[in-house]
């Protein structure tokens, strides 16, 4: 190995200045037990302590500022926990209040009367007037030196600040260690990367990352480091995707006569230009030779489902059968219908295999699969079922991809044991770009960001509670132009009892304001048996209800062009990404459609920029974007993400600039070279070493 590795593998109880006992500490509560992983144990934020404010200039945005000034006297108040010792502190510019609720009396001992001090803290303004809690206080004499710069804030634990180990003391190990890694540091990029995108070598960057010399100099350390990172993230997931291409071959689907019959005899509408493209980008992965993994977004309405349908044409020209796997019964009792007709006019054998598909029809299927007679089936959790065998699977697309796992899709690879069928994954919740090269990096992704011609864009207002007699009329007005209307209540698990009480009592007096017989409500919940919901579906389709109450179960996927109004009730419960998608279910005709933001008065900052958001643009992309700001990335995505989002200093929700020129240049750097031989290369190939040594050494110890 080479003398990188081992450097930075020594142990830290080698670090001078540390001891044993603090190197105990290290490892057992920040898990940090070599060179390597301590300087690699970035600052989560700095103290900017380059510049004084003048008491005058605060504000209560600041994080912290530093003032320096005079202190007049001080008092206390308050009484039991909440006594409180409070200076009064002047600069000539205005007066303010230093303030100690603990350690009141080590506190006055310090405090000089008439002195002159730097106090640092976070300013809190209460009535205009300006206030330090726990500031740090500083005495400025003529032989202190007052401390000045950009210092590094470390996410410690209160066992190492007791024991010392804070973050001026973490700053003080590190540059011993950064003084005696120096040599050892070595570049992991290639020169033609760090002329290209301008960065700092690494050694500089990790000097100005725990210790930065200013502003300019912090920012370029985590340009850096998070290229660094993501660079390696992207380049290494592109490694796994090529050599999986290679592992498994795929059936090759040419064009046949099926498919131009369809398209010359039966397509009900022109694609749009997205759809055409993204079936090229399919036919392209069926010539290949290789298996397609594809992940497929497209916004609600987009029109996935027809691109599907088109490539399990290709799959059966082809001899080969196809599955189309939805999250719900409603779902695929969906695409059944709507492929239905296609199917029989084509002379194509569709079937259907969900829950509530009996054991005799079962059988049938079954058999059907086996012998080959069956193309195309529909379903839903039950095609995973074992006894589910094909004679030639060759296309798995499964829709609405957040609800199944990885395992789940797996199972369907296993149901052609000579040749694993192709895989498309198709969703709506529009994953933002950056994240999705992260999570998905390892799939192919097409996207449908164009909708059908002649849509008109959905109209969205928040309205508060109070307004909803006004709301019930235009609802009236809508249903008198022979438009249908959802109206959505939220259930979720911790709080069903009484969200299933909310969604009964709206349900009532929506019934009271919208009579029988002129009017027709119905419901839909996840309480309700299959068939119940069936035929509740069935009648909303129909047109027989006019309202639909429903929590929700009518989230993805279901499709009643006709239906142009949505109501959600209790909006500022809904995360976006799921507002987004109850939305989707509108506007799916040539009508204008709405939708209508219901919530109370007390909102917090998040839930109305949500709801500005939804106001604002109909665009899923743009969603994702502010969801992910809001939420990180952890949440959007569950648990699928664990191992590839260890990031440690990039965040995708804010470096999607540098992700994206990461991964191009991996990309490009893995085309020239895909086993990184060039001489240029020998950083990536050094540095890949490195990791891989360095993750070994960890499944040791864990
Ligand atoms: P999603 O992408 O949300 O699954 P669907 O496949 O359900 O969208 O399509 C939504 C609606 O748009 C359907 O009624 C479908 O027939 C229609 N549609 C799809 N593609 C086109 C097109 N190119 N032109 C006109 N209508 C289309
Ligand atoms: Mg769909």
């Amino acid at each position: 190995m080479t003398e990188r590795t081992t450097f930075f593998n020594t142990p830290l109880s080698y670090l001078k200045g540390l001891g044993p006992q603090r190197t105990e500490l290290l490892n057992k509560e920040l898990n940090l037990f070599t060179y390597g992983d301590l300087i690699q144990y970035y600052p989560f934020r700095y103290d900017d302590r380059t510049r004084f404010y003048t008491i005058s200039e605060l504000m209560e945005s600041m994080p912290s500022a530093q003032v320096r000034g005079r202190l007049r006297d001080w008092y206390f108040e308050g009484e039991g926990p909440k006594r409180r010792l409070v200076a009064t502190f002047t600069d000539g510019t205005g007066t303010m209040h230093l303030v100690w609720f603990q350690g009141i009396s080590a506190i006055e001992k310090f405090l000089r009367r008439e002195g002159e001090y730097v106090a640092y803290g976070k300013p809190q303004s209460f009535n205009g007037q300006y206030s330090i809690v726990h500031p740090e206080l500083q005495n400025v004499t003529p032989d202190a030196e007052i401390e000045q710069g950009f210092f590094p804030v470390y996410n410690l634990t209160e066992k190492l600040r007791r024991r010392h180990l804070d973050s001026k003391m973490i700053g003080k190990i590190m540059r011993i260690l950064l003084e005696l890694s120096w040599n050892h540091i070595r570049e992991t990029l290639p020169e033609a990367l760090i002329q290209q995108y301008r960065l700092i070598g690494k050694r500089e960057a990790l000097w100005n990352i725990h210790l930065p010399q200013n502003q300019a100099w912090l920012r370029q350390a985590e340009r850096r480091l998070k290229f660094e990172e993501l660079f390696y993230n992207q380049l290494r997931l592109i490694m796994n995707k090529l050599m999986q291409k290679e592992e498994y071959p795929g059936q090759i689907f040419r064009k046949t006569a099926l498919m131009t019959h369809f398209y010359k005899e039966l397509l009900p509408f022109e694609l749009t230009g997205a759809q055409q493209r993204v079936i090229k980008e399919i036919y392209v992965d069926f010539c290949s030779g290789k298996q397609m993994n594809r992940l497929l977004q497209g916004d609600v309405g987009s029109g996935k489902t027809i691109v599907a349908f088109i490539t399990m044409l290709m799959a059966i020209g082809n001899g080969a059968q196809a599955c189309l796997m939805a999250p719900t019964e409603i779902l695929a009792d969906q695409h059944y219908n709507g492929l239905k007709p296609f199917a029989d006019a084509l002379g194509l054998n569709l079937g259907i295999l969900t829950g509530s598909t009996n054991q005799k029809r079962r059988r049938v299927l079954h058999e059907e699969l086996q012998s080959g007679q069956m193309h195309i089936i529909v379903g839903t959790h039950a095609l995973l079922e074992d006894v589910v065998q094909f004679k030639n699977l060759g296309l798995c697309i499964i829709d609405e991809q957040h609800r199944f796992g990885v395992a789940q899709r797996a199972k369907m690879w296993a149901k052609n044991p000579t040749v694993p069928p192709h895989v498309l994954v198709m969703t709506a919740t529009p994953i933002p770009r950056t994240l999705a090269m992260t999570l998905y990096g390892n799939l192919d992704v097409s996207v449908i960001d164009e909708l059908p011609k002649g849509r008109k864009p959905i109209k969205t207002v928040h309205k508060y509670d109070k307004h909803r007699s006004e709301v019930f009329g235009f609802m009236r007005q809508q249903i008198e132009l022979g438009r249908q209307v959802y109206v959505v209540y939220p259930l979720i698990e911790e709080s069903e009892k009484l969200d299933y009480k909310d969604l009964m009592d709206g349900y009532e007096s929506i019934q009271r304001a919208f009579p029988r017989p002129k009017y027709e409500v119905g419901i839909l919940h996840g309480r309700m048996l299959a068939y119940e919901k069936d035929d509740e579906m069935k009648r909303f389709v129909k047109g027989e209800t006019q309202i639909m109450v429903a929590t929700t179960v009518i989230e993805v996927g279901v499709n009643v062009p006709n239906a142009s109004v949505m109501v959600i009730e209790s909006a500022e419960r809904f995360g976006l990404a799921q507002l987004h998608q109850l939305r989707g279910r509108v506007g799916r005709g040539a009508e204008q459609s709405y939708c209508i933001l219901m919530t109370g008065y007390k909102l917090s900052s998040d839930t109305r920029t949500r709801l500005e958001t939804m106001v604002r643009t109909n665009n899923g992309f743009e969603i994702a974007d502010v969801d992910l700001q809001l939420r990180g990335p952890g949440d959007l995505t569950g648990t699928q993400q664990s191992g590839i989002m260890d990031l440690m200093i990039a965040d995708l929700a804010k470096d999607g600039p540098i992700l994206t020129a990461a991964r191009e240049s991996a990309q490009r750097i893995l085309e020239e070279d895909p086993n990184l031989v060039l001489p240029q290369h020998a950083p990536i190939r050094n540095h890949l070493d490195s990791i891989k040594q360095t993750e070994s050494n960890w499944s040791r110890i864990s």
